[in-house]
């Protein structure tokens, strides 16, 4: 089998030392990527750790396809403990700094301790060393992005940076790389700002080959030629047909559907795109650069979810508002996700959907945790009551789009995430609308026959997660094709997969995660058989933990506590 190679790195940034250490025995069995992330976290990180605490770990990790020269594969993997879901949790980006990451000739980083300074850390394959940035404090993204490149001659492709959000310990910050691409969900920035880091940067020259099959420049040439609506409007090219079969979050999710779509459509949105975009090596360049000459104002995106978050979900109707969202948040270090949603749970409090000023102004009050922005920063789940509105998360997260009220698939889904209400950790919903062949498609409603396909697109999105493979090669992957790809059986790597869904799993169990948290918002018909069939499917109790007697079994592969 295919895994990435090279030591782990592991970096206290309280004492400010760091070492490295041969991890060869479990790069073979976790690929790399988010299984090798999760299985280091498992072993590693205490399971009663303070999300924001000294005591969590941060492990960056590449994975074997990093070393192609294949699409779909410029994008890396983090993981850590949630401060917005208190579960163990991997979040993924793209961008190019999965290439500069590889050239540290490290598999893997892991980031512990907390300094007492704001320090960037800079990683080569000749060591790692300390600066300290108090005059950064509270920069934007671009402002610590600038600096690096002024003062270290390194572009934004090497580095991966907090913003204020993430410093001021905002439950769903990101962490920002390449500027405006973002490991979004679940908080990671905030968990980088608590251990003072504002930055790290990675360069070397170090790569360590990995052997692929000529496959790579097959499924290269087929990216580069597809005639995929997504090469021209990215994730929005859903949104109309999203509204139209009305899965599409409306007004802090009163409505599935928005009478002003076509003003905040994909259609808008490749009006506004200038120029292509893509991350490193693939010609499939899915990215939305976009810029409005009227107001001069240029960011990338939005993406579908955001225009769902900061769209429809908020009552904007302009194309350029979004924008300005997208960009406030890219440039204070935000996931648009849920950053959208919470500010959209506020317009409902205040019955001001719709309002652009008072939209940008609560994102930057978010980001300084300033008035109500310091309640709104605790997320949803956290500040709904006082609010005075629903709480629509699952464990903590805020609703991606892709309503699971229309796409009960999805629904189940996004209860049985171990990260809560996220689309890509399933994504069942192309199976639904359908974006699938026919053959595979299932009706939107009702749960029949989807537990298992539910197991499947688990398990092997975390392979996905582990390689690293982008999920919108979905139509260019076969089973076959992972197997000659990386070398496996593929009820080998849905094996490793499910894995890794039970190593989460059985840390949030630790963490006081069950059944009752595998949960909705909504009824969907026949939920709670389809949560016994899920778990059946698994082997896993019925009251949503993991049994002993099977993470005895992954245990045997996972590294030994320090
Ligand atoms: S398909 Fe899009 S998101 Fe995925 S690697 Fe290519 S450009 Fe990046």
């Amino acid at each position: 089998m295919k895994h990435v190679r090279g030591p782990l790195c592991t970096i206290d940034v309280g004492e400010q030392t760091s070492e490295t250490e041969r991890i060869d025995d479990l790069l073979e069995s976790a690929i790399g990527g988010r299984a090798l992330g999760t299985k280091l976290a498992h072993a590693r990180i205490p399971f009663d750790a303070d999300p924001l605490g000294a005591d969590n770990n941060l492990y960056f990790a590449t994975g074997p396809l990093q070393h192609a020269t294949m699409s779909f594969t410029g994008r890396m993997s983090a993981t850590g403990v949630s401060p917005l879901t208190d579960g163990l949790l991997s979040s993924n980006a793209g961008g190019f700094l999965s290439r500069n990451f590889t050239a540290t000739g490290y598999s893997a980083v892991e980031i512990t301790g907390a300094s007492d300074d704001l320090v960037i850390v800079h990683v080569t394959d000749d060591g790692v060393s300390f600066e300290a940035v108090p005059e950064l404090e509270e920069a934007t993204v671009p402002e610590t992005c600038a600096y690096i490149d002024d003062e270290h001659g390194l572009g934004s492709e090497h580095t991966v940076v907090v913003g204020p959000a993430g410093e001021n310990e905002v439950r769903f910050a990101s962490i920002m790389t390449s500027e405006e691409r973002a490991f979004g969900r679940g908080g990671l920035g905030a968990v980088l700002g608590a251990k003072n880091v504002k930055a790290i940067t990675f360069d070397g020259d170090s790569t360590r080959e990995v052997d692929l099959p000529a496959l790579q420049m097959e499924i290269h040439g087929e990216a580069a030629q597809s005639d995929s609506p997504m090469r021209d409007q990215g994730t929005t090219s859903v949104a109309t047909y999203a509204n139209m079969v009305e899965a599409l979050p409306t007004r802090y999710f009163s409505e599935l559907s928005y009478e002003h779509i076509d003003d905040i459509s994909g259609d808008r949105v490749e009006e506004k795109k200038y120029k292509k975009g893509t991350c490193s090596a693939c010609a499939f360049a899915c990215k939305l650069p976009t810029k409005d000459e009227e107001t001069g104002l240029e960011t990338e995106g939005p993406e579908y979810e955001t225009l769902m978050a900061f769209g429809s979900n908020s009552g904007v109707d302009d194309i350029v508002d979004v924008m300005k969202s997208n960009k406030l948040c890219d440039e204070l270090g935000l996931d648009t996700i849920s950053a959208g949603d919470v500010v959209a749970a506020y317009l409902a409090s205040e019955d001001e959907f719709g309002d652009a000023d008072l939209i940008h102004e609560t994102v930057e009050k978010i980001a300084y945790r300033d008035g109500i922005g310091d309640t709104l920063a605790e997320g949803v789940a956290r500040c709904h009551d006082e609010l005075g509105v629903d709480n629509w998360s699952v464990k903590g997260m805020e609703f991606a789009a892709h309503d699971g009220r229309t796409l009960n698939g999805q629904g189940l889904a996004f209860a049985t995430s171990n990260r809560g209400a996220d689309h890509m950790y399933a994504e069942f919903y192309p199976y639904e609308y359908p974006l699938v062949d026919a053959d595979d498609a299932f009706d939107k409603a009702g749960l029949e026959n989807k537990p298992p396909k539910l197991v499947e697109l688990e398990n092997i999105n975390a392979i996905k997660d582990s390689a690293v493979l982008c999920k919108f090669s979905r139509d260019f992957m076969t089973t076959e094709r992972f197997e000659t790809l990386l070398d496996a059986d593929y009820e080998e790597l849905l094996a490793i997969g499910s894995e890794v869904v039970a190593l989460e799993r059985h840390f949030n169990n630790q963490r006081g995660f069950d059944r009752a948290d595998d949960t909705l918002p909504y009824e969907i018909p026949d939920f709670e058989q389809g949560l016994d069939e899920y778990y059946d499917e698994r082997d896993w109790n019925d009251d949503g933990t993991v049994p002993a007697s099977e993470l005895e079994t992954i245990s045997e592969t996972a590294p030994a506590d320090d």
